[in-house]
């Protein structure tokens, strides 16, 4: 009996089935009817119906078990579902996984790089306005990143640890290193001995907004730019800028400048100090960060260093700001 040589004249699940002959019981209607589907008859063998979907009005292929035991689901509604949330990040799904996983699919990213994803990561993504990181992409970045500090990105570090990766500097010595760390320059070569104290370090000054509240960070690294865009969390609502850098000779130097400078607003007006409650959830630091009010003696402490203040020296910084105001 009852498998024939009689297709159905419309595509299921996007392929063409044969029919079954056999009777269609009115309990697998009804139960077909709960979830919102239509039974439409019964293909390729004695355990499958053909469902209509009433969302989308597309034929799929169902276990009868499925359809009176669990929830059965339209695997064009899914397959909508899922093209819509990619679309939602930049994505494109280009088929199913060539692993065979029906968890995962291949995507092609905002970027432009194609690499299987977990369905259900990128519809968490869309949900959340996440986008989806490309690991290429991230390699990419890491590598530039080591090569603006003299060291080339080797791969994944030796140590069990997902921050970090290894690199080889210009000596030829690998080692590991965090990422974060890498980004910032703060790095020290154990084959040369090169310490990021010892090469040129800058002193800047960096401007936020925290909710209903502008502040400032002063502080240092070998990098503002990046050390700018590392430390928001969401720079679209911080809007950071970086308002202010200059020279120092070394990394040592920068602390010792940096310190002073802190000490001295510590001392003399801690009323610019905003608590880390304030900015925890926005800013990726611990601490150096003020009141928008005190840009004027921060900035001043800066030309102070400029003009070649040394606190290791004095603490009498504003001789030094007087020299500018006299030069200009
Ligand atoms: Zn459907
Ligand atoms: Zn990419
Ligand atoms: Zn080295």
């Amino acid at each position: 009996m009852p498998i024939t040589d009689t297709y159905y004249a419309f595509p299921i699940d996007r392929q063409m089935y044969p029919v079954f002959k056999g009777k269609n019981h009115k309990h697998w209607t009804e139960a077909a009817r709960r979830h919102g589907f239509t039974l439409i008859g019964r293909a390729v063998d004695r355990l499958h119906v053909v469902l209509e979907c009433k969302n989308c009005g597309d034929a799929t292929l169902k276990r009868i078990s499925v359809v009176l035991g669990h929830n059965p689901e339209c695997g064009n509604c899914i397959r909508k579902r899922r093209e819509a949330a990619a679309a939602k990040v930049g994505a494109t799904l280009l088929g199913p996984d060539p692993k065979g996983d029906r968890h995962y699919g291949t995507y092609q990213l905002k970027c432009g790089h194609v690499d299987r994803r977990q369905h259900e990561r990128v519809e968490d993504a869309a949900a959340g306005g996440h986008a989806l990181s490309c690991e290429t992409c991230t390699t990419e970045q890491h590598a530039t990143e080591a090569a603006e500090h003299g060291w080339t990105l080797i791969g994944p570090a030796a140590r069990n640890d997902q921050s970090y990766r290894q690199y080889e500097h210009e000596c030829g010595h690998k080692q590991d290193v965090s990422v974060g760390n890498m980004r910032a320059g703060d790095v020290n070569c154990a084959g040369c001995g090169e310490t990021w104290t010892s090469k040129p370090s800058k002193i800047y000054l960096l401007s936020f907004m925290l909710p209903n509240v502008p502040v400032i960070k002063l502080g240092y690294s070998n990098n503002p730019t990046f050390r700018l865009r590392q430390v928001q969390l969401d720079p679209s609502e911080t809007h950071g800028n970086l308002d202010r850098e200059i020279d120092v000779e070394t990394g040592h130097d920068a602390i010792c400048l940096e310190k002073a400078m802190h000490r001295y607003i510590k001392t003399h007006r801690p009323d610019l100090i905003v608590e880390r409650v304030h900015f925890d959830e926005h800013l990726r630091t611990t601490s150096e960060i003020y009141h928008e009010r005190g840009r004027a003696l921060i900035l001043a402490l800066i030309d102070a260093a400029d003009n070649g203040w040394n606190p290791n020296q004095t603490d009498n910084w504003q001789q030094f700001t007087s020299l500018r105001d006299t030069d200009s």
